[in-house]
């Protein structure tokens, strides 16, 4: 089965913790189905602050954005928000990635 999610694509959480966000698809993790969303499921650490042997601060809060289940997300579709994708063959050939319930390649 081929990931319908890419890279910098829009998607919107639909199902989870982080339902209704949005972001853009950071990451792709193809063999745990999983996918980063910019901005979406932060873990915030407290992590101990201590000193590097240069004498600077390390530790604090940092914030990681945490893998979601590809299955929780959708793309977002210009016109419906978000939407099932699907694929169409062009005149040539190629494949094109298309919202399901309009037709826009998305
Ligand atoms: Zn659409």
């Amino acid at each position: 089965m081929t990931l319908r999610v890419r890279k910098g694509d829009k998607v919107a959480i639909i199902a989870g913790k982080d339902l209704g966000a949005e972001g853009r698809v950071l990451e792709v993790l193809p063999r745990k189905r999983k996918v980063i969303v910019e901005g979406v499921s932060r873990a915030t650490r407290h992590e101990k602050i201590r000193m590097n042997q240069r004498g600077g601060q390390e530790g604090g809060i940092s914030h990681k954005e945490a893998a979601i289940d590809i299955s929780n997300v959708a793309l977002v579709c210009p016109t419906d928000g978000p939407t099932r994708a699907g694929y169409r063959i062009d005149g040539s050939g190629a494949k094109a990635r298309i919202c399901k319930k309009c037709g826009t390649e998305l």
